[in-house]
């Protein structure tokens, strides 16, 4: 009997495997895994997503006018260099969809987002990985080499999830001009907003000086929406065009788009308190050099264990702690640790105290 047979390329993903659920009897976990927002949704935004779940039985509005308009007005930009879609992630497989397949390559550093190798798989394409530099940074002269006639795209992830610094704007410049104008380069800007370096690229600064060039935003880390589902690229009306013929149709809830216009409204209110995940940041950093932790230099709500060997033993050890800090191991390579609330943060600082080895 033949059965369906998938793409051979889909065929060789890995399959889905359900991380652990804690039992129903233990302390809630510490959740430093996934680089959530540790802070629920403020009033006006919850009241927004109650409003919104009234009227689920309606379909949303397919084009998300309203939110794309807004996001475009802060951005200075008109509504067509804007690609909303059911978070950054799903904008960028759209981006892959629309820009390549069969036979391309799809540039990026690594370890990087892991979403990465898997998106770019998923559409057929090739991954090209190039090797972080020293201080776990971007080495843009190396991703500028690895562009050839089959590059189609290249990513660049700043601050690099799960490493932790940002790219600097002087050799994201030299990059976009070593790199031929029919490369897209995506800039994905999921952490923003809890950016301090000054010498980090910012998209706002460098959107429309090359016309090869989209940045990627998401409501689901600074904006705490991980759970609704919205983020979106920016960029030239011409590159912005395929995207949005790719997003899937109705992908982005209506309960998405009204949580993330009235997160917009109260956006000074959610920038307080990225500065306040940013001054924990700070403080955490500084408590563990005090411990004898040596730490990539941490741009994003998260930092970096270069733990190597003994990353999924320190994961263990963390997870093994009362109450249990759940993070997020790479086997092989190092863990990486969300910054949570303050409490939360004291709790880790005390569970990576009690871990003999130190990197
Ligand atoms: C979290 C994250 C995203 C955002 O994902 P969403 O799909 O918007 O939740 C995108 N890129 C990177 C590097 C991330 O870490």
């Amino acid at each position: 009997m033949n059965l369906p047979v998938p793409l051979p390329h889909i065929a060789a993903l890995p399959r889905y495997v359900p991380g652990a659920r804690g039992a129903a009897d233990q302390a809630p976990p510490i959740k430093l895994s996934s680089n959530e927002n540790p802070l629920p949704p403020l009033p006006s935004v919850m009241e927004a997503i109650n409003k919104a779940g009234g009227a689920i039985n309606r379909y949303p509005d397919m084009f998300a006018v309203e939110l794309t308009e807004r996001i475009a007005g802060n951005a200075g930009l008109s509504a067509e260099q804007v690609a909303v879609g059911g978070g950054s992630v799903a904008v960028l497989a759209h981006i892959l969809q629309a820009y390549a397949g069969l036979g391309d390559e799809v540039v990026y550093a690594w370890r990087s987002f892991e979403a990465y190798p898997i998106l770019t798989h998923a559409v057929g394409a090739t991954p090209v990985a190039v090797p972080l530099a020293a201080s776990a940074r971007h080495d843009l002269e190396a991703l500028a080499a690895a562009v050839t006639g089959k590059t189609r795209v290249l990513l660049v992830c700043s601050p690099n999830n799960p490493t932790g610094p940002a790219v600097h704007a002087d050799e994201f410049a030299e990059l976009m001009s070593a790199v031929p104008s029919s490369v897209l380069v995506v800039l994905d800007e999921a952490y923003l907003e809890f950016v301090t370096d000054p010498r980090a690229v910012r998209g706002a600064d460098v959107l429309g000086r090359w016309p090869n060039l989209l940045v990627l935003r998401t409501f689901s880390k600074a904006y705490g929406l991980a759970g609704l589902r919205v983020g979106h690229a920016l960029g030239p009306a011409d590159l912005i065009a395929p995207v949005r013929s790719c997003v899937t149709p109705f992908s982005v809830s209506a309960v998405a788009q009204l949580a993330a216009v009235a997160s917009l409204d109260v956006e000074d209110e959610l920038l307080e308190r990225v500065a306040g995940i940013v001054a924990e940041r700070t403080r955490v950093l500084g408590d563990l050099a005090d411990q004898g932790w040596s730490i990539p230099d941490a741009q994003g709500n998260f930092f970096w264990i270069a733990a190597g060997d003994d990353a999924a033993d320190l994961a263990a050890h963390l997870a093994t702690r009362e109450p249990s800090v759940l993070a997020r191991p790479f086997a092989g390579d190092g863990v990486r640790i969300s910054i949570g609330t303050s409490l939360e943060n004291d709790q880790l600082l005390s569970a990576l105290a009690h871990y003999s080895k130190r990197v």
